[in-house]
């Protein structure tokens, strides 16, 4: 059996998968990015081979996508991410009848990407400037309030007044803003769906720019969050596709790439 892996080398972790020549997938891996990312894609390489018992020689095409995948020189090509994040939210979305806009919220970026029916992208919007809106917003605030990253969502759901506001657009003030609520006696669980509601609201004027139609998926890490998936739908005013393994879709769309781009060149 020959297999393909895609590794999205993001700003914040390192994601693998593996598919087998059928296009199925054979295994995920996530790892943090860390400052090293060449010897840290190679390990997180190397990791799922070694889950999946395969040697390096058994993937027969690699390919590289996600901030750092210049950095990646093991890999036999390289392609952006939001065309990755296109084929592998196009493939993961046929289990739900098709979908048309991606939200992906990353470590340091967000971005909107609408598909058309075959997957390829026709219009994107993508907010790589400010922190506001992404997963390190989220890191920020689960370390201020002492939390872990798994927590927020059960935080959320158990928040019993109406959100407060957060009111700062900038990490850094937001930072204070979170202290300074404490502070004043708020519990966290407010805080909390606060910060959701903020990011929710960003990301919803985000995706608006590109439109909305069809299915909207939701991937990228802090879509495994979901309380931010419920204040999302709910700024929205629509249910959300988010798939099983949603930090791993783009990785995926790089691996299904590479196993076509290789069957074509056998062909
Ligand atoms: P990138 O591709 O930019 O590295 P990812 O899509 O991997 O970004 O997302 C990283 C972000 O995902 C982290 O900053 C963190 O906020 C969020 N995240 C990771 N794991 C979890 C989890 N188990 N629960 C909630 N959020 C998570």
């Amino acid at each position: 059996m020959k297999y393909f892996a895609g590794i999205d080398v993001g700003s914040t972790a390192i994601k693998v998968a593996v598919v087998n020549e059928d296009g199925i997938i054979a295994g995920v891996h996530v790892a943090p990015s860390g400052s090293l990312f060449h010897k840290n894609s190679t390990d997180a390489l190397h990791a799922l081979l070694s889950k999946l018992s395969l040697q390096r020689e058994d993937i027969h095409y690699l390919i590289a996508t996600g901030y750092g995948r210049k950095l990646f020189k093991e890999a036999d090509d390289s392609i952006s991410e939001i065309t990755a994040n296109a084929i592998g939210a196009h493939e993961v979305g046929k289990a739900f009848g098709g979908v048309r806009t991606i939200i992906n919220i990353g470590g340091q970026d967000s971005k909107a990407i609408e598909i058309d029916a075959t997957g390829s992208v026709s219009n994107f919007a993508m907010n790589d400037k400010c922190a506001a809106g992404t997963g390190r917003f989220l890191d920020v605030a689960a370390r201020n309030l002492d939390l872990d990253l798994e927590e927020l969502g059960d935080y959320h759901f158990n928040s019993k007044g109406a959100p407060l506001t957060i009111n700062s657009t900038c990490t850094v003030f937001a930072e204070s803003e979170i202290i300074g609520l404490l502070a004043n006696g708020h519990g966290k669980e407010e805080i909390v769906a606060g910060i959701h509601y903020s990011i929710a609201k960003r990301t919803v004027r985000l995706t608006k720019r590109v439109g909305i139609e069809n299915r909207v998926y939701f991937d990228g890490g802090p879509a495994l969050n979901k309380g931010l998936v419920a204040a999302i739908q709910d700024e929205l005013q629509r249910e959300l596709v988010v798939p099983e393994h949603p930090q791993t879709t783009t990785a995926f769309g790089a691996a299904i790439l590479a196993r076509s781009e290789f069957l074509a060149e056998a062909a």
